[in-house]
């Protein structure tokens, strides 16, 4: 073994054998893998192999697609069979709902470049001979589906890394991660130490144990998962004669079955209801290449359905039964990148479809590794998406919810139980006696919208408008004529202080820093000119700013903070000290009041001067409202008239009765996020991870006015200053859209004149305008076709006329927020 290597990966499964294929792809030789048995030896040895393309993430979905087409590569390089079997596959719909669902899967992946086709059920039958048409009302066709041999892919992967210069060393655990002064780690192994620049855990099913070596735990757990296969079946082995190929894979959403061909036979899996997790606590170290012993008890009732509606399977013989572990993260998807508050300790796992995603997964992380970015845009998968509140009774509960809705749709205004509620505000009980239906935001409790007295405070789940529809419509009003109030205190907010703050956030941020007492927005890029933040800054004194942001991506901006913190330090022009950065997460909350009266109900609240001369549009103060100690920013995410009131959390439900009291003369009155959603729209205002992601750039996305090319030097300023020079490819626009029963809700494509042009960020009823609107980005040059009927957007599968708008549908020239 090595002393020294760049880059250690733990982990031979097909996710590490596919992350170290990539390092010496992307150009890093000198690495390795560490196994403490034989490759495939965890969860990826008694795999069913399947693979397909549809994940609820478009960016996901584009990582299986190349997962998928990686493997002719890989056998290529290789000269190791990954066994592959093409033979498309089939998603079943029994129901409207899950027909509806397709449909938006199957437009998603018109952009996506995936060729999907949507199917009757006798078209499907041609397909699937296996299935009772009468069941079923549609099908969704995915041809590039299909499985393979899941020790073979392995071998494949790691071949094809040792004849790109890596090593691989077998049966051999790592025992201790420690780490050292310059950033390093030593790897001490059952075979002796090897020192490595960086670490990556692609442990599996022991991915937490590897975590925990660091003093970390990660928000992943293993699930029992079974599959049987039968003894040849008659009907596949007719069909195969007839047709010449192989039955084609099976989903079916209501027995929560999937099915492929094996040999003369089928495999069918189930993801169950009443689903178990495997060593909840801790992975034995000892626990070999073993199975569990199966319960067909337990998917019972997913077999019963499944029987139905494949009765040929009823009859079958059942030749052997699998149970084994593997991984799921809370919402399914990867871990993935590096961990923040580590220096060089990376993760990839909690890969639950590793021959989907493995490939996928390999790409972007060594992506990150060498060239410091993904190239991809990988929030989705991305580690830095659960904050502290994953712990690991909750990562349990929702692991097993998302499990025992594997094959469930999820309606767009669906809020997930489990877990909840996880953390709440001093607001909570006093919010939800008023009728709130709250929603589950980076873990916190949040109000989306009021029940009026005598209203079930309840959605109905649809993808259509739903019960809500009047009353965010009566909030949006409330607030345009008159005054509500909203708690924010699920924003980010952190605070930055020391003699080198000002320069440190200069040199992040593209925009120039306020003056004492005053607020900028401003985007943050990254080298490459492309979105990588969008921050309200405020400056409070010479030394100290405040700064808020996505709630989501706390730990996301942490981990970009301290990376260049760390390079600040150690570069020359710097000047000052070091600057602090502080979370505040809970430790700051806030309330907004928004709307035309919102100034005579904050004027009440304070003897401070609050007129428009004294306390303008984008003004920061420090003042006491009725009583207590308050930040206060004159803006609000409305796009009007309003100040957003940031307190310590004891003094909350103060402020909350204090703005009640004050407000009771002039009608306040509580409004939700899906208000505050709806009424950014009618602004044009773009919300981060939708419209601002890390695949567009500053100018693209129309912020043009943030980004202040004067200024000497920022990160990202070559490139911004290129963007600007040549337009870059895309520009975000609004359409108004002729929308029936159902708004859009992003990831929708565009077409332009009979041509998929671009997709749909976000979008919603604007209510107080009362226009379907939705944003998105299409080809620049496309932007000023204002021509009627030009554009269409497709909504539940159907064709809806849209025209851009020129400008912001509610007070375009913000006088309101200005006045
Ligand atoms: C019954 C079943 C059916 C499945 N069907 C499919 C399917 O059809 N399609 C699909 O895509 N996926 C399927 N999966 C899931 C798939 O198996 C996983 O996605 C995949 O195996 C994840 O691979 P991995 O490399 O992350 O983890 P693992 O395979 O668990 O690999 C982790 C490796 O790390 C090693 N390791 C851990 N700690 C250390 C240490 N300290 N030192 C050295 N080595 C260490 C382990 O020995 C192990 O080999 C199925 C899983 C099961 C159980």
């Amino acid at each position: 073994m090595k002393s020294h290597s760049k880059v250690a990966v733990i982990g031979g499964g097909v996710v590490g054998c596919s992350v170290l294929y990539h390092l010496t792809k992307a150009g890093w030789k000198d690495v390795v893998l560490i196994e403490r048995a034989r490759l495939a030896a965890g969860s990826t040895w008694h795999a069913a192999g399947g693979f397909h393309t549809l994940n609820g993430d478009p960016n996901v979905a584009k990582l299986q697609g190349y997962t998928i087409g990686l493997y002719n590569e890989l056998e290529k390089i290789s000269g190791q069979s990954c066994g592959l079997h093409r033979s498309g596959g089939i998603i079943l719909a029994d129901s409207n709902d899950r027909m509806d669902f397709l449909k938006m899967a199957h437009a998603r992946a018109r952009y996506l470049n995936l060729e999907t086709e949507l199917l009757t059920p006798s078209e499907a039958k041609k397909l699937f001979p296996l299935m009772e048409e009468k069941y079923f009302v549609g099908a969704l066709y995915d041809k590039v589906d299909g499985n393979l041999d899941p020790e073979g892919t392995t071998e494949a992967y790691a071949k094809s890394a040792k004849i790109g210069g890596a090593e691989i060393y077998l049966n051999n655990r790592v025992v201790e991660l420690k780490p050292r002064p310059d950033g390093s780690w030593d790897v001490i192994t059952e075979q002796g130490k090897i020192v490595a620049e960086h670490v990556v855990n692609c442990g599996g099913l022991w991915a937490r144990e590897v975590g925990r070596m660091v003093g970390i735990e990660l928000p992943v757990l293993a699930m029992e998962h079974m599959y049987m296969v039968t003894e040849d079946i008659p009907e596949v082995i007719a069909y195969n004669k007839e047709y010449g190929k192989e039955v084609s894979h099976a989903l079916d959403f209501k027995s929560e079955v999937y099915m492929r061909q094996e040999r003369g036979g089928m495999v069918l899996g189930t993801y169950e209801k009443d689903c178990r997790p495997w060593s909840p606590k801790t992975t034995p170290w000892d626990f070999g290449q073993q199975l569990l012993p199966d319960d067909l008890d337990r998917i019972a009732p997913s077999l019963e359905i499944a029987y139905k509606h494949f009765p040929c399977m009823a009859k079958a013989g059942i030749k052997r039964v699998i149970n084994g572990p593997f991984t799921f993260s809370p919402d399914g998807n990867p871990l993935v990148g590096p961990v923040q508050g580590l220096k060089n300790f990376w993760v990839a796992c909690a890969v639950m479809a590793g021959f989907s995603q493995g490939g996928g997964v390999g790409l972007a992380l060594s992506q990150w590794m060498v060239n410091g970015d993904p190239g991809f845009d990988v929030w989705g998968m991305d580690v830095a998406r659960y904050g502290e509140w994953a712990t690991r009774s909750y990562t349990n509960k929702k692991v097993r919810e998302n499990y025992s809705r594997r094959f469930s749709i999820r309606f767009p205004n669906e809020e997930l139980p489990a877990a909840r509620p996880q953390q709440t505000t001093a607001l909570y009980d006093v919010m939800r006696a008023q009728g709130a239906v709250m929603g589950d935001s980076w873990g916190l409790e949040v109000p989306l919208w009021f029940a009026p007295k005598g209203t079930e405070p309840k959605d109905v789940v649809s993808f259509h408008r739903s019960n809500d529809f009047a009353h965010v419509g009566n909030e949006c009003r409330l607030v345009r004529e008159g005054v509500g109030v909203t708690e924010i205190a699920n924003f980010a907010k952190y605070e930055v202080t020391g003699t080198g703050a000002e320069g440190f956030l200069s040199r992040l941020m593209t925009n120039r820093m306020p003056k004492t007492g005053r607020l900028i927005l401003t985007p943050m890029l990254n080298p490459a000119g492309k979105l990588i933040g969008d921050f309200t800054i405020a400056k409070a004194s010479d030394d100290r700013f405040l700064m808020w942001g996505s709630s989501q991506a706390q730990k996301y901006h942490m981990r970009w903070f301290e990376s260049q913190l760390h390079q600040w330090g150690q570069t020359p022009p710097a000047k000052g000290s070091d600057p602090l950065i502080r979370r505040y997460d809970m430790g700051l909350v806030g309330l907004s009041i928004a709307g035309p009266k919102s100034r005579e109900v904050l004027a009440r609240l304070t003897d401070e001067d609050v007129s428009n001369a004294a306390f303008p549009f984008m003004a920061h103060r420090s003042m006491d409202i009725g009583h207590v100690p308050a930040m206060i920013n004159r803006v609000t995410y409305t796009g009007d008239l309003g100040y957003e009131i940031w307190v310590a959390p004891e003094y909350q439900y103060r402020l909350y009765r204090e703005i009640m009291a004050a407000g009771k003369a002039s009608g306040i009155g509580n409004f939700g996020m899906r208000a505050l959603l709806s009424l950014r729209l009618e602004k044009n205002f773009p919300t981060w991870y939708r419209e601002l992601r890390p695949i567009y750039g500053a100018f693209e996305a129309g912020l043009d006015r943030f980004v202040d090319l004067t200024k000497a030097d920022f990160i990202g300023r070559e490139a911004a200053a290129q963007e600007k020079a040549s337009g870059g490819t895309l520009r975000r626009v609004t359409f108004e859209v002729d929308a029936k029963t159902a708004d859009v809700l992003g990831d929708e494509p565009i077409w332009h004149r009979g041509r998929v042009v671009g997709w749909i960020t976000s979008g919603g009823y604007a209510h107080y305008v009362q226009k379907s609107l939705a944003q998105g980005y299409v080809p620049k040059d496309l932007a000023a076709d204002f021509g009627k009927g030009a554009f269409e957007i497709e909504i539940i599968g159907d064709n809806r006329k849209a025209t851009l708008l020129t400008q912001a549908p509610f007070d375009p020239e913000g006088k309101r927020m200005r006045g």
